[in-house]
């Protein structure tokens, strides 16, 4: 499915313009030169980057979220959001993408949620041929960055 990525960003992110409002949070887009059409299938892209944004701004009190989308070899994409919230303690990263891992079950329990986003998220970008990978420093912030065959002879999903 032939996809505009500037459109679709803007459209996700303005899902969130009511909890932007309520937090001091901003969304910053940044998208590649150039890049504009890319092919993939749109709802369940949708569905990974809808988690990824809800969760940092769960995570996050204020600050800047930034979702940026480059080409990474021909016919590759990645797609990465960065928040600057509470981040995820070294102990934890290696379990995170898990079904129903949560860190710290206090810190999450007030939150609302199951611990399923980041492993939808990881379920479909695999079933999509990319990678999903999560860096985060504790006090800092998280940075997750999904990779994806986006072009139109290897997009999966048509
Ligand atoms: P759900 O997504 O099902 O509503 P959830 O957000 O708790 O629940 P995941 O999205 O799978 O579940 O995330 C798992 C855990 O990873 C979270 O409970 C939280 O502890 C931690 N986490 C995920 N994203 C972030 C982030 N951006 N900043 C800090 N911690 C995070
Ligand atoms: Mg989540």
């Amino acid at each position: 499915q032939r996809v505009d990525l500037i459109e679709m960003l803007e459209e996700v992110a303005d899902r969130f313009s009511f909890q932007m409002q309520e937090k001091e949070i901003q969304i910053a887009i940044r998208i590649e030169n150039g890049l504009r059409h890319v092919w993939f299938d749109r709802d369940q892209i949708d569905q990974v980057l809808d988690n990824l944004i809800s969760n940092a701004m769960k995570y996050t009190t204020e600050g800047t979220i930034r979702i940026q989308a480059a080409t990474i070899a021909e016919g590759y994409l990645s797609i990465s959001v960065e928040d600057t919230g509470v981040g995820i303690p070294k102990m934890d990263l290696e379990r995170i993408f898990e079904r129903f891992y949560r860190v710290d079950k206090a810190r999450s329990r007030n939150m609302g949620g199951t611990g399923l986003g980041l492993s939808i998220a990881r379920e479909i970008v695999k079933a999509h041929g990319g990678t999903i990978s999560l860096e985060s420093e504790l006090g800092k912030g998280t940075k997750v960055t999904f990779t994806l065959p986006a072009g139109p002879e290897r997009g999966a999903g048509q």
